[in-house]
C-alpha cells in the first residue's frame, strides 16, 4: 500500500503519483495536490483558511 499523503494546502489526499512537491530551503517538504494549490500557497502565499474550496476553510 503506498503511502496516502494529503495536500499542505487544500489538506485533501493527494493520489498516488500525482501532485507537487515543493523543498523549502529550511528541508521542509510540502505536498500538494495540484498546481492550484502550489500557486496559491507558494506564489500567492493565500490563507487556505478563507478558501471555500479547502478542507480547512472555515477551521482555525
Ligand atoms: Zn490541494
Amino acid at each position: 500500500m503506498p503511502r496516502v499523503y494529503y495536500c499542505t494546502f487544500c489538506r485533501y489526499p493527494i493520489k498516488p503519483g500525482t501532485g507537487l512537491v515543493y523543498v523549502k530551503t529550511d528541508g521542509t517538504m510540502l505536498r500538494f495536490c495540484s498546481s492550484k494549490c502550489y500557486k496559491s500557497a507558494i506564489k500567492y502565499k493565500r490563507n487556505p483558511r478563507k478558501l471555500k474550496w479547502t478542507l480547512s476553510y472555515g477551521k482555525r
